[in-house]
């Protein structure tokens, strides 16, 4: 069975749409055929389905239908205050109808003794109900119990209202169509999903969106439309991984190396967790299986996701190839260059930093080793992607802090090297479990779920402005135990001037609050030049000054154990992901941690709740899913990103379950026939080619 081709024609066609209204439509909604206008699903119900009676009535402000004869209708009050009254009576009692200032024709057309169906909310009245404004018309026919169905309301615009498209043509509009003799719909899941998950047929399922005839019929036919989409998305990620498992070689890196080894067994600063180890082990085995890695490792700040960087650059470079490792700012490019500068100094490896503020001298050197091969491992920031950076044989891609690389930049890196590098994706934000699904079902996933040993909970709490003296007081006994405080100021881009004026206040307040030469301050913003920041943040690592005043280019990477405090002032400014990626600067050594949260003291909900979820846990995962309930899945992504996911029906936040039964059946589809080759399989495979050639995921970037 196929869509019947009619279907294609335009809704101008339709009694009462006409070319005007139809153009409006296709403005307003994208509507333009039959079909479209098929899939432009009621935003609600009203349930007239049954005739109350009126006794039956027994709360407030439910919506019924009840029939009955009209009587003691009036006209009271004078003025504004000027209403028209009736009762209804049917044989179980009687409840009053009101109409404020009353449409002439009501006035005109009612009378006592007739009988009439009504419908509206009902509201207590003394002992009585009473419905005002309630829909009235002449019962037509007086023995009819059936009531009057559902009935769908359609969202619709002021344009579409005033161009005189009514919910009642849209709604006649839809029944011509789906009462026509030949009316059918192409079945695009296949029958074994159908039986085993109980859905209704799409042909049926169209007509019990716009024409159930209960409420359960509206869920049922709705949830197959949401599983049918979220299986054609999951199918699709799936589907590209498997084609992708076959067709996209990768080099095989099958020994770990001497490298590895040696650093492994002599140079280790620590024991690795039991988590680090078993990520480690499934790179070993991505990179060893002459398939290209593209692998997502999820681990909450400080979980030694570095480490992890580190042991899987050596396995590239074991092999002879190059590794590189991608941050997003300079100073997480320069902090990680320290590090693993200083971890790799007992082995032989070339490593080196590039960014925007590298010379143009070194910047010629580094060219060229990369592109001779004597350059081991590059740690760098968007720099690395530009296309005079040629590798002579790039192995290995590591993107640390992933949620600021746009697709655009992941996909450069495919193209530096003839046989596209293995790709690690790393982040410090969880990814809730349903977004990792839809957003990155392509990619594999690792989760670093342990902590380093020895790690104290950071203690959180909220104060408002008023509590700032008490705040001072803090830090001084903190700064008087020898440790060091954080204070950070937000920085939204479109008002950075006002940020930097905000900033500035702070500082110079801080500044009067714990003078030199008792107290040295550091103050990082985005206005300074890459020199003077690295030589601020050396200066509060090395302990010179006790104080750091920052704008959020802090937020990822920065590695100072001795600090112990963390004030964030506008803290309800802040998103909760980046909150929690502050809070991670501190509580890196051994000492308790405290971090602050300053806000005024009239925040929005939202932000008290972020602010409230913040003090109550350290659980990244746990605060994704609240930032996720609170954003969406759009922003969370960031603009980049959002609006990508083109979901019509489904909200991934809401119909998780959904979600996760879609992603087995796509599984269970895939594991029977891989190749969709199957006769009963044309339906899906139709659907996903024109999904496939649409494009329309960023997340996979050949
Ligand atoms: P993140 O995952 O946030 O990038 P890092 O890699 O920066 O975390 O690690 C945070 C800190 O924990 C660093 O000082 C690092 O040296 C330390 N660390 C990492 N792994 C371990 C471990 N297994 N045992 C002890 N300390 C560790
Ligand atoms: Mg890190």
């Amino acid at each position: 069975m196929s869509d019947h081709p009619s279907l294609k024609n335009s809704v101008a066609l339709l009694s009462g749409f006409g070319k005007h209204r139809a153009e409006l439509l296709s403005k307003e909604f994208g509507i333009e055929s039959l079909y479209d206008l098929l899939f432009h699903f009621p935003i609600r119900y009203v349930d007239k389905s049954r005739f109350y009676s009126i006794s039956e009535i027994q709360s407030e402000y439910s919506y019924v239908l009840v029939k009955g004869v009209l009587f003691d209708l009036r006209t009271a009050g004078e003025g504004r205050a000027k209403r028209l009254v009736g009762e209804l009576k049917d044989a179980t009692g009687s409840l009053e109808l009101v109409w404020f200032k009353p449409p002439q024709f009501l006035l005109k057309t009612l009378k006592n003794g007739q009988v009439y169906q009504v419908f509206g909310k009902t509201s207590r009245f003394g002992n009585s109900f009473s419905i005002a404004h309630p829909e009235i018309s002449k019962l037509a026919n007086p023995i009819d119990v059936k009531g009057l169905g559902i009935e769908p309301i359609y969202s619709s615009t002021d344009k579409l209202q005033k161009a005189g498209l009514s919910q009642r043509i849209v709604k006649e509009g839809i029944r011509k169509i789906v009462t026509s003799i030949d009316f059918s719909l192409a079945e695009n899941l296949p029958k074994s999903l159908i039986q085993k998950l109980q859905l209704p047929q799409k042909t049926e399922a169209i007509r019990n969106v716009h024409f159930p005839q209960n409420l359960k019929q509206v869920d049922l036919a709705l949830n197959r439309f949401k599983f049918e989409e979220l299986f054609f998305l999951q199918l699709r990620l799936l589907y590209k991984n498997l084609v992708g498992q076959k067709k996209i070689k990768g080099r095989r890196f099958d020994h770990v190396g001497d490298l590895f080894l040696k650093f492994y067994e002599h140079h280790l600063p620590f024991d690795l967790t039991n988590a680090q180890k078993r990520v480690i082990k499934e790179i070993r085995k991505d990179l060893g299986s002459g398939i290209q890695m593209n692998r997502l490792l999820q681990g909450d700040v400080g979980s030694g996701k570095t480490m992890v960087a580190l042991l899987s650059s050596l396995i590239a470079i074991g092999n002879q190839s190059q590794a590189a490792i991608i941050a997003p700012t300079e100073i997480l490019a320069q902090q990680h260059y320290n590090d693993l500068a200083a971890l790799l100094s007992p082995i032989s490896v070339n490593v080196a930093l590039l960014t925007g503020s590298t010379p143009k001298k070194e910047r010629k050197v580094i060219f060229d080793e990369l592109s001779s091969g004597s350059l081991n491992l590059i740690i760098g920031t968007h720099a690395l992607l530009e296309d005079t950076v040629v590798f002579k044989d790039l192995g290995i891609a590591i993107i640390d802090e992933q949620h600021r690389f746009g697709v655009a930049q992941r996909s450069k890196l495919w193209k530096k090297a003839e046989v596209p590098p293995h790709i690690l994706v790393m982040t410090a934000t969880p990814i809730p479990r349903t977004l990792a699904m839809s957003h990155y079902g392509d990619l594999d996933v690792s989760v670093i779920d342990e902590l380093p040993p020895g790690r104290k909970p950071i203690l959180t709490q909220h104060r408002t402005d008023s509590a700032r003296l008490k705040v001072f007081q803090f830090m001084k006994s903190e700064i008087a135990k020898e440790r060091q405080v954080y204070v950070v100021y937000p920085l939204i881009q479109e008002s950075e001037k006002l940020d930097y004026k905000d900033l500035m206040d702070g500082y110079e307040s801080i500044q009067r609050e714990f003078p030199p030469p008792h107290y040295q301050i550091s103050i990082v913003h985005g206005g300074m030049n890459a020199e003077a920041k690295a030589f601020e943040m050396a200066r509060f690592e090395k302990g010179e000054t006790q104080i750091m005043v920052a704008t959020t280019v802090i937020e990822v990477g920065v590695n100072v154990p001795n600090a112990s405090v963390m004030v964030i002032e506008s803290a309800e400014r802040f998103g909760l992901s980046q909150l929690h990626q502050l809070r991670g600067r501190v509580g890196r050594g051994a000492e308790k941690s405290y971090c602050i949260l300053m806000s005024g003291s009239k925040i929005s909900d939202d932000a008290r709740t972020r602010l409230e979820a913040m003090v109550r846990t350290q659980n990244g995962f746990e605060l994704s899913e609240i930032d996720l309930q609170l954003r969406g899945p759009g922003d969370l992504m960031g603009t980049q990103q959002s609006g990508t996911l083109q979901l019509k029906v489904s909200d991934i936040v809401k119909d998780a379950d959904i979600l996760y039964r879609a992603r087995e059946a796509a599984e269970w589809i895939l594991k029977q026939d891989p190749e969709l080759a199957l006769p009963e399989h044309q339906g899906i495979r139709a659907t996903l080619n024109r999904l496939l050639r649409g494009n329309l995921l960023w997340s996979y970037i050949s």
